[in-house]
């Protein structure tokens, strides 16, 4: 290892140098194996080193590897728009590529923008969304995210655009029946839109299933509809952020497909280009896109969008979903690592909720299960978990944050390549982890 780092990432970086990467492993230079039970920050949808994505990369390598969206049509970026529009839902037929999930997040909202231009709508600029949630750390996508830790820095130089609260109906104690809190938690953003004026209101923002802020969050069928339903009542465009959830991650190509929903854009990136590339993607609708054409076009764009480079790894990617089932096989091996970790709440009553969809999951550790109290703060159980873990050759991913107060929750989102006998081994880890962590802080096992 070299004595001195001249990187700044959030923190100085103690972690082995990294040597390669084999299907759902990882090695570093010593050798030691982690499985990557994150599939890094929940990108790595296929998989480490596939060798045919690997191939149709260099195939497009000795190609060319950029040739400006201006001055060249490409055929691996209209290929890939292509197969990303048969993947997606009718009315999502329109594809602006980028570089990753701010960048798209920015594209979706700015691209909302435009379109209320074009119908008249020039008092529509407000963006709801919800708290806990993320977005991006640009400005623009850093405004939108509900997580203190990263606005506070930054907080005078954000607009503030409303918020209303993720539905976290785990940390709720009352006696509603699942539907009813769905419902409950939509009307949220009928009366924030009523209250900052209908009309200034362009679009409504969310993750389907909460990603790095809430863990895994996954409300109930109810809220879905309505919120579709209260969008539509006000001209209100719906943003899907589907960054982490896209591209297969909960077992359908988009997490909106398991409610059924149309979003009028959704937003894609971390699976989409796997990890291969930095790619993203914003999908709307042409009833959106064709006005802006027609009013003298998108004014927007990114010098490295839909180069032909990423976009060919992009088709490989989603290729390799088709050709290996893996999108359900991710609905499936979902179901199978929900069961395991579910069952791990038999043996360490400091786990209060294991949450999510597909091989998007999540568990949260708590003082009590009955009042969901979180772990006090000085234990930093979301940081000496994931250490803990590291150490064993499993990586995990983790935040400290929630719906009210914080607590700890960790996404275990494995590579959709994963098999049960994978599962089982990732499961053999996390437990002895949890055994380390229980003996370490002195919390009770239950025998
Ligand atoms: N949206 C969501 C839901 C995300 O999870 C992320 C990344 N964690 C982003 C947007 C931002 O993506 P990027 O880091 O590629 O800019």
């Amino acid at each position: 290892m070299s004595e001195e780092s001249y990187l700044f990432y959030q923190s100085r970086n103690p972690r082995p140098f990294l040597d390669r990467g084999e299907g759902i492993y990882l090695f570093d230079e010593s050798g030691k194996r982690y499985i990557d039970g994150s599939s890094g920050a929940m990108v790595s949808n296929i998989g480490h080193s596939n060798p045919r994505v690997l191939e149709k990369i260099k195939a497009q390598m000795d190609r060319a590897t950029f040739g400006y969206r201006l001055h060249f049509r490409t055929h691996p970026s209209e290929d890939l728009a292509a197969k990303t529009v048969a993947m997606t839902p009718d009315g999502l037929d329109r594809v602006f590529f980028v570089s990753g999930g701010s960048e798209a997040v920015e594209s979706a909202v700015k691209l909302a923008r435009q379109y209320a231009l074009t119908q008249g709508q020039s008092d529509r600029y407000k963006v709801i969304s919800r708290f806990p949630s993320y977005h991006g750390c640009t400005f623009g996508a850093l405004d939108l995210t509900g997580y203190d830790p990263l606005r506070e820095p930054f907080a005078p130089m954000l607009e503030g655009m409303p918020k209303i609260a993720a539905p976290a109906t785990y940390l709720d104690r009352d006696n509603l029946s699942e539907e009813a809190r769905g419902l409950k938690y939509a009307e949220l953003l009928r009366d924030k839109i009523l209250a900052e004026g209908p009309d200034s209101v362009l679009a409504f923002l969310m993750e389907p299933v909460g990603g790095a802020s809430t863990g895994a969050l996954v409300a109930p069928d109810s809220y879905y509809g309505r919120i579709r339903e209260i969008c539509d009542e006000f001209g209100v465009l719906l943003i899907y952020d589907e960054v982490m959830t896209g591209a297969g991650r909960t077992g359908k190509f988009l997490a909106a497909e398991h409610w059924g929903i149309t979003p009028d854009i959704v937003v894609l990136s971390k699976g989409f280009g796997a990890g291969y590339v930095p790619l993203g993607a914003v999908v709307a609708g042409k009833r959106l896109v064709e006005p802006i054409l027609d009013a003298g076009g998108f004014a927007h764009g990114f010098t490295y969008a839909g180069n032909p480079l990423a976009c060919a790894a992009g088709l490989a990617v989603l290729e390799e979903l088709e050709d290996q089932n893996l999108i359900a096989n991710a609905a499936t091996m979902g179901v199978v690592l929900m069961d395991e970790l579910r069952a791990l709440m038999d043996r360490y009553p400091f786990i209060g909720d294991v949450r999510g969809k597909g091989l998007l999951t999540a568990f949260e550790l708590v003082s009590d299960r009955d009042t969901m109290e979180p772990l006090e703060p000085r234990l930093n159980a979301y940081d000496r978990l994931v250490e803990l873990a590291y150490e064993r050759g499993l990586i995990i991913y983790s935040r400290r944050t929630r719906g009210g107060t914080a607590g700890d929750h960790f996404l275990i989102a494995p590579p959709l390549i994963i098999t049960e006998a994978q599962i089982a081994e990732l499961m053999s880890i996390l437990r002895d982890s949890l055994d380390a962590f229980a003996a370490e802080v002195g919390l009770p096992l239950e025998v």
